[in-house]
Parts: C-alpha cells; sequence; structure tokens
C-alpha cells in the first residue's frame, strides 16, 4: 500500500517475550514452565553467559549478559538450559506462519519479531480487539507469550511493544503520543543507540519529547541525514513500508571465541578450516557467491583487527575461503600472538547465477585452472589436485613450515566435490563427510552441531532448517 496514502494504516509489532525460554518451557512445560530458568552457552567456558532469562528468573535478579556464576549467586534455584536453536527456529517459524494467517504483510525482523500491517484484514472489532486474538492463539496454539504493539506506523508500533511485557497489549496513537513517547528518555528510542543518545543528551536532548521539539536543520548539521528523520521519528511520523521480501544478504561469516587462547599456528589453521567449512556450507545452500574474505582476529588483550583480502574471481568454495583466510592469518598474525577469538566473513555476496554471466562476458576462454592461492589445505583434494613443488611460505613468519605445499585448484573440480559433499551432509549430516583437518579437540567442531551453534554468536540469527533462507537484521550476519 502507499507510503503516503491518506488511509490511516494499522500496524502491529509482535514481539516474544523471553523467547529462547519460553520455547524451553513451551516444549517441556513441566521441567520449565513456571520456573526460573536461563539459556546459556557453554557454561564450562568462558562464554558461558546467560543469553536469555525467564521472567521469573528476572525477577529474581537475572539478566541477560551475566555471567553463568553470578546468574547462580543471584538466583542459586536458576535453572540453566544449553540452547536449542533449532527448536527456537522451528517455532519462530510457527509464530510467523500464524500471523501470516491474517496479512501477508508481515515483516520479520528477528528470529522473534515481527511487523504486521493488518490495515485491510477483514475483521469484525477493533485493531486492538485483532491483536489480542493473535496474542491469544499464539498462547494457546504454541504456548508462547508475546508483547503487541499498535500503532499507525512501524516505529510506532515497535515503541508500543516494548512498554508492557509479559503479554502486553499497548497502543500508541498520534493523540497519546506526547504523554506516552515524549516523557521517555531518548536513549531508549528505537533507531538511536548509545552513541547517539550520549551525542545528543550532550546536546541537551534527553526525552524523546525534546528530540520531538528540536531543530532538524541543526540536528542534521551535528549528526548528518540522521538527525532529520530522528526528529520526524520523535514526532511519530514513519512512512517506511512494511517489507515481505527479506533483505538481500551483504555478508555471512562466523566467528568463534576459544576457550584456550591459542599460540600455535597449526591450531589456529585447525580452527579456521572449520570456520571456512561452515561458512562456504551456509554461502553455497544461499546460492551466493562473494568477493571479499575477511579475517577477524582478537588477541588475549583483547584487541580485535580485521583483515580483508579481495578474490579475483567471487566464490562459495570451502578451500578458498580456507586458503585466502590462511594467507591473511599469515600476514597479519604479530609474532607470539595468543588469539582468543577468530573469524571469517565472506562479503560482497551475490547470486551465483550473476557471477557465472559476469565471469563469461568478462574472461572468454580463461582456462579452468587456477594458481588461486599460495596455501594448500592438506585435505583430501591432494588425491585429486595433485600435489607441488614450492613452498611460499617465508621461514620467518610465524606459520612457520606448519602448512603443506602450494597448489594448482581446479575450479570445475573443487565444484563438483562440493556439489556432492554438500548432497551427502544435507542428507546425513555434517559429519558425514570431513576433512582430516576439521577432527579436532578444540570447539571450533561444534560450528557443526547447529542445534547448539549460536551462543557464541550472541546474535539472533533466523535460518530455517528447511529453505535455509536466512533473515538477519541488518543484512548482515556474523
Ligand atoms: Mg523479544
Amino acid at each position: 500500500m502507499n507510503a503516503k496514502s491518506p488511509v490511516p494504516r494499522a500496524v502491529l509489532h509482535i514481539d516474544m517475550n523471553a523467547f529462547y525460554c519460553s520455547c524451553h518451557a513451551a516444549a517441556e512445560p513441566k521441567r520449565y514452565a513456571g520456573r526460573p530458568t536461563a539459556v546459556a552457552g557453554s557454561p564450562e567456558t568462558r562464554h558461558g553467559v546467560v543469553v536469555t532469562a525467564s521472567y521469573e528468573a528476572r525477577s529474581r535478579g537475572v539478566r541477560a549478559t551475566m555471567t553463568v556464576t553470578q546468574a547462580l549467586r543471584t538466583c542459586p534455584e536458576l535453572l540453566l538450559i544449553a540452547p536449542d536453536f533449532q527448536l527456537y527456529r522451528r517455532l519462530s517459524k510457527a509464530v510467523f506462519d500464524i500471523v501470516r494467517q491474517y496479512t501477508p504483510d508481515v515483516e520479520v525482523f528477528s528470529i522473534d519479531e515481527c511487523w504486521a500491517d493488518v490495515t485491510h484484514v477483514p475483521f469484525c472489532g477493533s485493531t486492538s480487539d485483532l491483536a489480542r486474538e493473535i496474542q491469544k492463539r499464539l498462547h494457546r496454539e504454541l504456548k508462547l507469550p508475546c508483547s503487541i504493539g499498535i500503532a499507525p506506523n512501524k516505529f510506532l508500533a515497535k515503541m508500543a511493544s516494548d512498554l508492557h511485557k509479559p503479554q502486553g497489549l499497548t497502543e500508541i496513537s498520534l493523540h497519546n503520543l506526547v504523554e506516552v513517547l515524549w516523557p521517555m528518555p531518548v536513549g531508549q528510542m528505537f533507531g538511536v543507540g548509545p552513541k547517539t543518545a550520549e551525542r545528543l543528551v550532550r546536546m541537551g536532548i534527553s526525552t524523546i519529547g525534546a528530540l520531538a521539539a528540536a531543530n532538524p536543520e541543526h540536528l542534521s548539521h551535528r549528526l548528518g541525514k540522521r538527525g532529520r528523520q530522528l526528529v520526524e521519528l520523535a514526532n511519530g511520523r514513519d512512512f517506511a513500508e512494511i517489507s515481505s521480501a527479506p533483505e538481500p544478504l551483504k555478508s555471512i561469516g562466523h566467528t568463534i571465541t576459544l576457550a584456550k587462547d591459542l599460540s600455535h599456528p597449526e591450531d589456529m589453521a585447525t580452527v579456521l578450516m572449520n570456520l571456512a567449512d561452515q561458512v562456504g556450507r551456509r554461502v553455497r545452500r544461499h546460492r551466493l557467491v562473494g568477493k571479499t574474505v575477511q579475517l577477524t582476529l582478537r588477541f588475549d588483550s583483547r584487541r580485535t583487527i580485521t583483515r580483508e583480502q579481495t578474490l579475483p574471481i567471487p566464490t562459495a568454495l570451502t578451500e578458498i575461503l580456507y586458503d585466502t583466510a590462511l594467507s591473511l592469518l599469515h600476514n597479519h598474525l604479530p609474532k607470539a600472538a595468543k588469539v582468543r577469538l577468530l573469524g571469517i566473513t565472506l562479503g560482497h555476496l551475490q547470486p551465483e547465477e550473476t557471477a557465472i554471466l559476469e565471469k563469461h562476458s568478462r574472461t572468454n576462454g580463461t582456462p579452468e585452472s587456477i594458481q588461486l592461492s599460495l596455501f594448500s589445505t592438506g585435505s583430501v583434494f591432494e588425491d585429486i589436485t595433485g600435489s607441488s613443488q614450492q613452498n611460499f611460505i617465508p621461514s620467518e613468519s610465524p606459520l612457520g613450515n606448519a602448512l603443506p605445499p602450494p597448489q594448482q585448484r581446479n575450479l570445475d573440480r573443487l565444484r563438483r566435490l562440493s556439489q556432492v559433499t554438500d548432497a551427502l551432509r544435507d542428507k546425513y549430516g555434517e559429519s558425514i563427510v570431513l576433512r582430516g583437518r576439521m577432527l579436532t579437540q578444540d570447539e571450533s567442531q561444534h560450528l557443526r552441531e547447529h542445534q547448539t551453534r549460536g551462543t557464541s554468536l550472541q546474535k539472533d540469527i533466523l535460518s530455517w532448517p528447511e529453505g535455509g533462507e536466512t533473515w538477519p537484521k541488518d543484512g548482515k550476519e556474523t
């Protein structure tokens, strides 16, 4: 529907309450319903932090991002639950399926939030009656609580759903905006991050009302284009459409925080292989290819660096991701560095088909075999590609001679092999085909366990197990 249409819109923002904990309570009510629970990642390692706490746990002082130890000290009867992302994805899909029974105009914002434009939904009753019905159905059919915001636009609906939790139903209109929204601190406004909030407060703008009254010229001078937009939003003006099409992915990546700092390049290479494997799998599942490989390194000092390399040809092949990440590691790993976190991201993604077309129009008749990298994976590919001659790694490199010699890669063969192994793994599970380097004692091999994976990421990544589509919050998955 037209953004500037004179018909006032009716927009719902549906936000599931303590979603991960609620999913466990729904799946095993005898064990978890009505009890203080917390979903926490790997309690035995240092990223054992609370990801979500149930409302019963929150009322006893447990908060997200607390360490497991802190949480148990605060609430000794707390029940800790290991994450089950398959369960969350399944229930998330069930939630959105119910909402879509009312309108096709549903915009998924994260695994547990969506907007729905219900302007034209035939329903006898008010918009809040409709919202109440959806809320009741989600509770009755899925045993999941949610808060719903009702408003004439996305921004106000989002603000409204946040006001009463759990199981709230809150309406913000252009009439009650002044009493409801304007007294709130500017830092609580959707779209205002902590840094912007700090700047606004320093400018004397500490409430949403003060922002609404601010001079847009003055503010855009200080904050750029965003300044003017924020004044508009604070006045309740938001013409953004509900877009049911998922945003195209710009990048796909994985990072992993290690339980023990790594100082041996050989061990880092093993982690990189597992990261490259899962990034490659996901990129291929989306039928995408990417042009830039980014390596993220965090050291024991907590200093974090990212280093990037652009590929001659966009790819989704694990071997090339691995080789490139390894070469970045080789070039940028300081001597005697201890590494706490490693990550690989493939960026500048584009659909596989467009990349193939581009390649054909650009390089007619290029030989198939391309020297892509200085390093080999020392993997199952040696027997099909043959090994070769020379070691390019300078002896003063921190990687030393830990890595096998370079070789020619036949792209087409790699691609065909990827298709076969992907098909096998889709059918029989991730571990049915593994490269030798992937079998390790460190936690990077858990990247293949999709059920628990995600806790080290601390992000809500929405990825349907059956279809493989992904809707990250901002077009970027990490
Ligand atoms: Mg929520």
